[in-house]
């Protein structure tokens, strides 16, 4: 038993001989940029094919290369950030509204909560 681990051991230290003196290829940092605006920072080996996009490391959306400038490097579309429940209100309703809308249902809930109802009804 003692043995066969032993040879086990010889046979793992042989690889980490071979990969001694072996040198990295060189590597090269691409930078991706999604629509939230988010960077994601990639290393690729010279030999590598730079895709054009990868997901964001942060929103997980499609980001598109950059080049030295920070410029999009190529016509990538890339697809929008995904509209929030707020921006989505916003287009419907101006601010002011939303505001009135607000004032209106708090009222009404402070009114409700004096008589002491509440929790008793939802809307
Ligand atoms: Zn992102």
């Amino acid at each position: 038993m003692a043995q066969q681990s032993m040879r086990g051991m010889r046979l793992g230290s042989e690889s980490f001989e071979s990969s001694k003196g072996v040198n990295l290829s060189p590597r090269n940092k691409y930078n991706y940029r999604c629509a939230k605006d988010h960077l994601t920072e990639i290393v690729f080996s010279d030999e590598a094919e730079v895709p054009n996009s990868w997901a964001c490391k942060a929103c997980s959306l499609e980001a598109a290369l950059l080049d030295a400038e920070g410029n999009q490097a190529f016509a990538t579309e890339i697809p929008k950030a995904p509209r929030t429940h707020f921006e989505m209100l916003l287009e419907r309703r101006s601010r002011e509204e939303l505001e009135e809308i607000l004032t209106e249902r708090l009222d009404e809930l402070k009114a409700r909560r004096k008589r002491g109802q509440a929790d008793a009804t939802n809307n």
